[in-house]
């Protein structure tokens, strides 16, 4: 449990960062609550460290038009209590919310949490049912990236050694009517066995388009693409035929938490719970 030797450094801007992370082997560090672990076990072993989590200029939510822009360094427990993101994005808000324990909260970040790339954390499936882009300062300048891209595979991200992600932009959800984020864990501060966002934009009793992105249904967050399809243009009565198509085109992984099975069962569950209490709001 003790890390491999490491150099360190604490970034003082953006631009020091970005600087110091061309050196050979070198690695951020938000709030270090997946990175540090990894190292621990020795999975991780950057010869330097570079510390951003004082970067202030990265920890804000601001107000950008039909988008809110959330800098990459801030906090779950910040998401939780901004009163934008309550008003203009409630899922992200709520969902932060439900991640680990109020120490994890308060250490975590928003772009460590996407940066890791793991498919069993919350804030990623959200930001994909919600089509979020994310801003990434790298060697060659910068460049947005929309969710539905940048997950790649287990812990693999479209980010490169000496990238770093900067902003999160996510819509307004003045059109989107409904909203739920469901996760299935046996304790309270654990990851999600299986998680489910939908988002859902309704015109009387129809449902016009709907958003469905499942947590650790395969190597990356996964949009349930039939359930959207089964939903497009539907009533709501087609909620609970819908949400049988949840585990379509997943691959669960079976460990000491669920065999795939019981995670496609759950997936299907939670499905219609989120549609139906998406529905209700
Ligand atoms: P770090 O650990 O500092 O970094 C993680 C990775 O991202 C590293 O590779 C780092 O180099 C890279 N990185 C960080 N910031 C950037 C950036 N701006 N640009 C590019 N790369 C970057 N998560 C959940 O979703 N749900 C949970 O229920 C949950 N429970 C937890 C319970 C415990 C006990 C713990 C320890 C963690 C839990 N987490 C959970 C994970 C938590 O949300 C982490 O904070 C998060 O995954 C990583 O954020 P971080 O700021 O700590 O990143």
């Amino acid at each position: 449990m003790i890390p491999a030797k490491f150099e360190y450094e604490r970034a003082e801007s953006v631009d020091q960062a970005l600087e110091l992370l061309g050196r050979e082997d070198a690695k951020l560090l938000a709030g270090g609550h997946s990175l540090l672990p990894l190292m621990k076990l020795r999975l991780a072993r950057p010869a330097l460290l570079v510390d951003i989590g004082r970067l202030e200029e990265l920890s804000y939510v601001r107000d950008a038009g039909e988008q809110l822009a959330i800098g990459a360094l801030t906090r779950h427990y910040d998401l939780v209590n901004d009163p934008l993101l309550q008003e203009h994005c409630p899922i992200l808000s709520y969902t932060a919310g439900l991640i680990g324990d109020p120490q994890v909260r308060h250490r975590g970040t928003i772009g460590g949490s996407v940066a890791h790339g793991d498919p069993a954390s919350d804030l990623p499936t959200v930001l994909l049912a919600l089509d979020a882009e994310l801003g990434v300062r790298g060697p060659d300048g910068e460049r947005t990236v929309p969710a539905a891209d940048f997950f790649r595979g287990l812990f693999e991200t479209a980010l490169g050694p000496q990238d770093l992600l900067t902003e999160i932009r996510v819509p307004k959800l003045g059109t989107w009517k409904g909203w739920c984020y469901l996760k299935f864990n046996r304790r309270a501060q654990d990851w999600a066995t299986v998680g489910v966002a939908a988002v859902l934009r309704r015109d009387n009793g129809t449902i016009e388009e709907a958003s469905v992105a499942l947590t650790n249904m395969g190597l990356t967050p996964l949009r349930a693409k039939a359930v959207e399809e089964a939903l497009s243009g539907s009533s709501a009565d087609s909620v609970a035929d819908a949400a049988q198509k949840a585990d379509e085109g997943s691959s669960p992984p079976s460990d000491t938490n669920a065999s795939a099975d019981f995670r496609r069962e759950l997936a299907r569950v939670l499905t219609r719970r989120a549609l139906e209490e998406a529905l209700s709001r």
